[in-house]
């Protein structure tokens, strides 16, 4: 075991972002607890806390992404993306965007999202026994269209305009007899061209196999164009480096992806267009036991990265702690973030004995609920479940704490 003194150092600076509520509170313990007494760190610290966010017109979101593309390795903690009853709540200037978009919109990422396994923890699919990893295009398709309700008989048209004069392309969509819906979506090459290019580099830097899938015999423009533009740069850029990985790309139809995940002991990226990700990612964060097994990351085609909870701050227990309760919230997605940091750190630097550390305070979180010590969330799912103890987060965070002394 390693005295006091001999801290390991991290060479580079990892950009701190705080957040709100439960996982504020969570977030300190787990620095104070799990990381301040084993490690030096360099931590540029942004506090991205709603009242800091107001204080400062949001400027602080805006600094915060761009110290991430300064330092290349950032780590977030949960916040509040303000609505009407915040504004209230916190008595702010304005209805702040959320950060996570804001960060997402400087740094140009898609997120990826892995479930953490432990043995007592089983998927509800009970041949799953390797993460699947999720990576989802967060831009365009239907979050990003118009639509019009069709007030009765009348042409519903698709039309393209050239910027330089030329000749406008236009399509019917429908003859309309009566009322009824439309809608048009668009998405970019640019945009899904860093989608894929951060897929490529997410699955290999995790050594899985890439899956994507998209609907493009009956889609043979829109979706074809995925496929495309994922085909072409593979070809271009990875295959050599898939080989020698021994990992492969796979493109299959949508619903052959589905059946075929149901089907398969996991251990893959699955890539997925911006409306099949947000539905499947939250089917497989439950499936997974817990969303506070779930953690997150902003990976850019630049090369930097964040890293997260997949969850939010927690809201209901953070009212409970206000009025002087103990809670039993799961920190295990705050603590991977911090892992996660801290191992893409030591990678970039150089430095084996910080990715070492941080698997070895991975293996201490699992091992403790591995051990039947777990938060209240996972208490409902874990089997066997009678030699189970369900402990407060403090004294979850502190039984980890004593697994990973032992480590070091
Ligand atoms: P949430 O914080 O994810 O929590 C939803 C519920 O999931 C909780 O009430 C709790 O269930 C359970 N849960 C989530 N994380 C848990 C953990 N670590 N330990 C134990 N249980 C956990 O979502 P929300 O309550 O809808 O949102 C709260 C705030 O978070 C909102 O202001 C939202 O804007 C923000 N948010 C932020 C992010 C982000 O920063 N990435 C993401 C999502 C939401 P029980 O109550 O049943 O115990
Ligand atoms: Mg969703």
């Amino acid at each position: 075991m390693k005295k006091q003194h001999e801290k390991i150092k991290v060479k580079s600076t990892i950009v701190e972002i705080d957040g709100d509520e439960m996982t504020r509170i969570m977030w300190k313990m787990v620095k104070e607890k799990l990381l301040f007494p084993y490690l030096d760190m360099k931590l540029e610290y942004y506090d991205l806390g709603l009242k800091k966010r107001d204080e400062t017109d949001d400027k602080i979101t805006v600094d915060a992404a761009n110290a991430i593309k300064k330092h290349g390795v950032g780590v977030k903690c949960a916040t509040i993306t303000p609505n009407k009853d915040r504004i209230k709540e916190y008595n702010l200037k304005k209805e702040w965007p959320s950060p996570n978009g804001t960060i997402r919109a400087i740094l140009d990422g898609t997120v990826f999202r892995s479930p953490i396994l432990a043995d007592n923890i089983p998927p509800s699919v009970r041949n799953w026994k390797k993460p699947i990893h999720i990576g989802r295009h967060a831009y365009g398709d239907v979050y990003k269209n118009q639509e019009i309700r069709v007030p009765g008989p009348g042409k519903g048209e698709l039309r393209f305009t050239p910027a330089d004069g030329g000749q406008p392309i236009s399509l019917t969509i429908q003859d309309f007899k009566g009322p009824g819906v439309l809608q048009g979506i668009h998405n970019t090459d640019k945009s899904i061209s860093s989608f894929a290019k951060a897929c490529f580099t997410y699955a290999l830097d995790q050594k899985v196999p890439l899956w994507f899938a998209t609907k493009d015999t009956i889609s043979k423009t829109y979706d074809a164009r995925f496929r495309q533009i994922f085909h072409e740069e593979f070809e271009k850029n990875w295959k050599k480096k898939y080989e020698d990985a021994g990992i492969e790309y796979f493109f299959t139809l949508i619903d052959d992806a589905v059946a075929r995940v149901m089907k398969s002991e996991g251990g893959f990226l699955w890539a997925c267009k911006n409306y099949d990700g947000d539905v499947l990612s939250d089917m497989l964060g439950s499936a997974y036991g817990s969303l506070a097994m779930m953690t997150s990351v902003l990976v850019s085609p630049d090369g930097f990265f964040e890293y997260e909870a997949a969850h939010g701050t927690v809201q209901k227990h953070y009212y409970k702690y206000l009025k002087g309760e103990k809670t039993s919230s799961n920190p295990m997605a705050l603590i991977f973030a911090w892992t996660g940091a801290l191992k893409k750190r030591g990678e970039l630097d150089k430095t084996p004995e910080v990715v070492d550390f941080a698997h070895k305070l991975e293996q201490a979180s699992i091992e403790t609920v591995e051990a039947g010590i777990m938060t209240g969330d996972l208490m409902k799912v874990a089997t066997p479940s009678q030699k189970n103890k369900q402990v407060y987060t403090e004294e979850f965070i502190d039984a980890i704490a004593d697994k990973l002394k032992k480590k070091l």
